[in-house]
């Protein structure tokens, strides 16, 4: 079988595809709404929050864009945190939609600096909402969020925050840190295929949801939020990708959260030491590295692209490119969700022997 080895979609458990060939029910019908009802509760547990979770059928991107419209009107000024590819991505939404965007960009590979978003927010007093990536996919960096929340509520704003790769995987309590927004998406640590998003809203972001002029239709937080009181979603759900969720979310409370952010710590130092025992560069140091995906150079002789297609011939394991700037400078091994020990250990027996083939010397 294939070794799925990039940051999202990750592999399902057999459990979890078994449950989706059951037959459609009516998404309108009690036993739809009752399966509605104790996902979202099992969500809240994850996400360690007591405020609202939507179910929204679409990919993590179309929850970032509805936080955006959501929360936003035309004009208003946010401020972009970014350190790679996700954090451009939540500033070029808000932009499309008519905020003034003030990025404040981070050197790739690096956290995001806590001071430097007081004194952005010193500066721009102005500033609405602040935009924060949790967990940096392209980089496989993870931002210090409690800090980075801690900066932002001294300033009384919005935070809006990514956490489509981290959520589930890595802890991150919603509440603790005053998350008015909160993103993941199903085909990250959730162990479900793609096809939904999840996002929490915040008392403080239902205030600002009240005043936000952006236009939506798809994705207005009012008709989701009317519709789940109803037990419903306002469109029709991926009602298979809401069966499999029934049963990964089980799975997730049986392991326990803690458990499962003590698994994704370990599969990540395996995959760290063996990385620096073949003798390869590392992007992340270690106290940013993220436990979802392990982001491995930069290089500039070799040629990354051949070693990737040498690991998928001859060793049946798919790792991610680099995206964005670090395009053919890194390579990336996503393991979240459904992923142990031995999938990491198996991924370095084969990169040693591949990367000999495309030209890497130790
Ligand atoms: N944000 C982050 C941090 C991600 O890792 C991804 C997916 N790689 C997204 C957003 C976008 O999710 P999707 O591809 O489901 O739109």
């Amino acid at each position: 079988m294939e070794q799925l080895r990039i940051p999202g979609p990750t592999p399902c458990p057999p459990e979890v595809l078994q449950a989706m060939t059951r037959q459609m029910i009516n998404h309108r019908g009690e036993e739809y709404g009752r399966l509605q009802d104790e996902v979202i509760g099992a969500l809240k547990k994850i996400f360690q929050t007591k405020n609202d979770v939507l179910l929204l059928t679409g990919a993590g991107t179309g929850g970032m864009e509805a936080a955006v419209v959501n929360m936003l009107s035309p004009g208003d000024t946010v401020l972009a945190v970014s350190i790679g590819v996700f954090g451009e991505r939540f500033a070029a939404i808000a932009r499309t939609f008519g905020a003034e965007v003030i990025p404040l960009d981070f050197e790739q590979g690096k956290p995001a600096d806590p001071d430097a978003v007081r004194r952005a927010l010193r500066d721009y007093p102005r500033v609405k909402a602040v935009l924060v990536t949790h967990n940096e996919t392209s980089t496989g960096v993870t931002n210090d969020l409690k800090s980075l929340s801690a900066a932002v509520k001294e300033f009384d704003k919005l935070l809006m925050v990514d956490a489509v790769s981290s959520l589930g995987s890595i802890n991150l309590p919603v509440d603790d840190w005053h998350c008015d927004v909160a993103i993941s998406g199903s085909q990250k640590g959730w162990m479900v295929p793609p096809g939904m998003a999840f996002v929490s809203v915040s008392p403080e972001g239902w205030r600002a949801h009240q005043q936000a002029k952006m236009p939506r239709f798809y994705w207005d937080f009012t008709k989701a939020k009317n519709n789940a009181e109803k037990k419903q979603t306002p469109w029709t759900p991926a009602v298979s990708v809401v069966y499999a969720l029934a049963t990964s979310l089980k799975m997730m409370l049986a392991e326990g959260i803690d458990n499962i952010f003590a698994r994704h710590a370990r599969v990540t130092r395996i995959a760290r030491d063996g990385v620096r025992s073949l003798g390869l560069p590392l992007l992340a140091a270690d106290g940013c590295a993220s436990h979802t995906v392990t982001a491995v150079g930069p290089f500039n002789g070799p040629d990354v692209g051949k070693l990737l297609k040498i690991m998928l011939a001859e060793h049946q394991t798919v790792l991610a490119s680099g995206q964005g700037k670090l395009a053919g400078k890194i390579f990336r091994i996503g393991h979240l969700g459904w992923v142990h020990e031995d999938d990491i250990r198996q991924v370095l027996a084969s990169l040693e022997a591949a990367l000999p083939k495309a030209g890497f010397r130790a």
